[in-house]
């Protein structure tokens, strides 16, 4: 068996399974970004994740015509949602994991997968929440809007493995991994504004902390205008995100599209 048949057998199996499955990029061993890399682990589809499907033909096609891709599924139901414990050369999420296994709430996982980066994806039923981070905690839940590299996918040269698959069927509260790392303040001092899932409140920078606390009449300019500023002040995405993630007005207008429509104010202001 070639090393295409064996992306294009676990495309199959996942699509199997009723998870959507998309092809990605082939491993470039060479690339010379490092950690930060983006490019390698981006779709190879015209419209990403939603290009997705289970369908055996679009699958195989799609094989014959890229044999190299990574495979890749949707988060979100019908696929599964998956919590991703980042290692990064500032920290790691491990001590959160910790945490959470603590509190019990992540049993029933179905499957545990070792990301290139040594981080681990641990993959859930697949509910209709949207994707959130916690940067301060290496975490990222994946979700409705958006996608994993799964096994036996490579990125730079490094494999994701499968380390063990359970018939498991439970799913993730993100609000209870919130609740358990991030507690909701109690100081009297705390501006009413201030969302209580908030993680990173203490060293927001002053321009993103003004652009948080006015008026936003216009949900969708609001959410906008903070995203353009948080670019302005150097945060990188996922910080971005988790911003988004904790903003009221943005939250209440999007619910779980929240995600992708930061996904198209980041495209609009020219972030990458
Ligand atoms: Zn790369």
């Amino acid at each position: 068996m070639t090393a295409a048949d064996v992306t294009l057998r676990a495309a199959l199996a996942y699509a199997a399974a009723d998870w959507p499955v998309l092809p990605c990029r082939p491993d470039n061993p060479r690339c010379p970004h490092a950690d930060k890399c983006r490019v390698c682990k981006s779709p190879l589809t015209e419209h990403g994740f939603h290009d997705a499907t289970t369908s055996e033909a679009a699958i195989r096609a799609w094989w014959e015509r890229w044999p190299d891709a990574n495979p890749a599924i949707a988060t979100g139901a019908a696929g599964p949602d998956v919590l991703d414990v980042d290692v990064k050369p500032e920290g790691n999420g491990f001590s959160a994991l910790n945490q959470l296994k603590r509190a019990g709430i992540l049993a029933g996982a179905a499957a545990l997968v070792r990301t290139r980066s040594g981080g681990l994806h641990i993959y859930f039923a697949g509910t209709d929440q949207g994707c959130h981070a916690l940067r301060r905690h290496h975490l990222d839940f994946k979700a409705r809007g958006g996608y994993v590299l799964a096994p036996p996918s490579a990125v730079h040269g490094k494999l994701y493995e499968l380390l063990d698959r359970r018939p498991g069927t439970a799913t993730l509260d993100w609000t209870k991994v919130i609740a358990v790392l991030d507690p909701p303040r109690t100081s009297p001092r705390s501006s009413p504004r201030t969302s209580p899932r908030w993680s990173l409140a203490g060293d927001l920078p002053p321009s993103v902390r003004r652009a948080l606390e006015a008026p936003a009449p216009d949900r969708s300019a609001a959410l906008h205008r903070l995203v353009g500023t948080c670019v302005r002040a150097g945060l990188d995405k996922s910080a971005i995100h988790e911003i988004a993630a904790g903003y009221e007005p943005a939250v209440a207008k999007y619910g779980s599209r929240l995600h992708a429509e930061v996904d198209r104010s980041l495209t609009r202001v020219g972030a990458t």
